[in-house]
């Protein structure tokens, strides 16, 4: 039989009538057996998410207050929450109980995961499922990966016999015992773990958006729907930003080849996107399948003679980096130039001096300069490879916006042309390059 893995995010289950329809959902389909939820996310665009609620009561934590106010904000959302759903269950019992152990932990990872666990504990009460908590199944190696084998079992032999089966997304336990969470938007990890774990046949993500669009909505009005991508074209997208899925939940359901659907929680019948490997691609026609992009990095350039003939350059450079523990996101060369960009949150306060003067020590170039305020953004498809001529349209297209391209990557894949324009430029040039490649419609 058919078994499907279901994740609902944040804005799935930001309100009582939401999992209302949730719940709807999930009983059109018996193969929806196993469900993984976020914590309830914005109901309007001013609001504020479960998960950042909390990660506010840390912060009072560590500043040596009490929660109690702060804590009273995620009370009041899921009090609503189950005043909605007409539940009448005690969930002020564990709401306290939840308190008292964020107190008692005082650990930020642990605060974070509350969101996901309070709501799983809900919507197993709204489905009359189990409840399986991601601390007892989802484990973490000493490397801070997690341990595929040990997982995969737990989960296995948590479902054993169970027909509906809830679990809390983005948190899973160290060989310490601790609970950690991934990073943000981290809950679609956890549905690719469990999806593995149980050989789905379909990993599907419901989330707000009719599935994966050619580029942010929030920017383009209403961009054309990507109806099938790979999972390498969505590993580029999404880590260069386009965060409809999370980049890191592509590898477990990749290794074992269960196709994602993203799909439309307010709008259940649309086809949404199917994500597949390569082998089951079916090609759009569209050289450009995506776009996507990412503000605020800083790029070091450095110039040297003979750069190119001097051996161990590049990795003195990127020794300086390591020593500082800084990660860089690319590193464009020429013969006696090269550019790193790093992410700028990375080079914060003194590490910016200490980077320059270490690679001035080691390296001593002609010049080394500082670029900030830098967006990067990634053109990506797989029909760009067999298509000639189509990076002069980028360029073309950006230079008929009157934009300024910084930095120019194409890297070694043949699916994705990254570009570096000012921050100020990012939107614009997002703009011109989707109307290049699918019209202004
Ligand atoms: P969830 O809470 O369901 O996990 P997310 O907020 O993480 O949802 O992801 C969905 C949001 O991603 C959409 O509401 C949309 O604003 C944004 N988004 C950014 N880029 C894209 C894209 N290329 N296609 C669709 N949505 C996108
Ligand atoms: N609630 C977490 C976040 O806001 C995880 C998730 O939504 O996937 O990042
Ligand atoms: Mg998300």
């Amino acid at each position: 039989m058919s078994v499907k893995v279901c994740k609902f995010g944040g804005t799935s289950m930001a309100d009582g009538n939401i999992i209302t329809r949730v719940k709807w959902i999930v009983g059109q389909d018996p193969a929806r057996k196993y469900i993984v939820v976020s914590a309830p996310g914005k109901r309007y665009s001013k609001d504020t998410k479960v998960t950042d609620l909390l990660y506010k009561c840390h912060a009072d934590l560590r500043a040596g207050k009490h929660i109690t106010e702060s804590f009273a904000l995620v009370r009041a959302r899921y009090n609503s929450i189950v005043r909605e759903l007409n539940l009448g269950i005690d969930f002020d019992h564990i709401l306290d109980e939840t308190e008292e152990r964020i107190e008692a932990e005082n650990s930020e990872n642990f605060t974070a995961s509350r969101g996901e666990y309070l709501c799983a504990r809900l919507v197993a009460e709204v489905l009359g499922a189990k409840f399986v908590d991601a601390e007892d199944v989802i484990f973490f190696g000493d490397d801070g990966t997690t341990d595929d084998n040990a997982t995969d079992k737990a989960i296995r032999a948590a479902v054993e016999g169970a027909d509906l089966v809830v679990f809390p997304g983005f948190y899973g336990k160290t060989p310490e015992g601790k609970v950690k969470t991934f990073s943000r938007g981290g809950s679609d990890i956890t549905g690719a773990i469990v999806a593995r774990a149980v050989g789905a046949s379909v990993y599907e993500n419901w989330t707000d958006v009719s599935g994966f669009l050619a580029c942010d909505p929030r920017i383009v009005d209403s961009p054309k729907r990507i109806k099938s991508i790979s999972y390498k074209e969505l590993r580029e997208l999404s880590y260069m930003g386009a965060n409809v899925l999370h980049s890191e939940s592509i590898f477990p359901v990749r290794s074992a080849g269960i196709p994602v659907q993203i799909k439309n929680t307010f709008r259940p019948e649309d086809e949404g996107t199917e994500i597949v490997p390569i082998s089951r691609y079916v090609p759009s026609g569209d050289i450009v399948t995506g776009i996507a992009g990412m503000k605020n990095f800083t790029i070091i350039s450095i110039e040297k003679s003979m750069m190119n003939s001097e051996i161990g350059f590049m990795d003195k450079v990127l020794d300086v980096l390591a020593r500082e523990h800084i990660s860089v996101e690319h590193v464009p060369s020429g013969i006696d130039t090269m550019s790193l960009v790093i992410e700028s949150e990375q080079l914060t306060g003194l590490k910016t001096e200490r980077v320059l003067e270490g690679i001035k020590e080691s390296v001593h170039p002609d010049l080394i300069r500082i670029t900030e305020n830098i967006a990067l953004i990634a053109t990506v498809g797989h029909g760009m490879s067999s298509s000639v001529g189509t990076a002069a349209r980028i360029f073309a297209a950006i230079a008929h916006a009157g934009i300024n391209i910084r930095i120019i990557d194409q890297g070694s894949s043949e699916i994705n042309i990254i570009l570096g324009v000012k921050n100020e430029d990012y939107e614009r040039t997002i703009q011109a390059i989707y109307y290049e490649f699918f019209g202004q419609s």
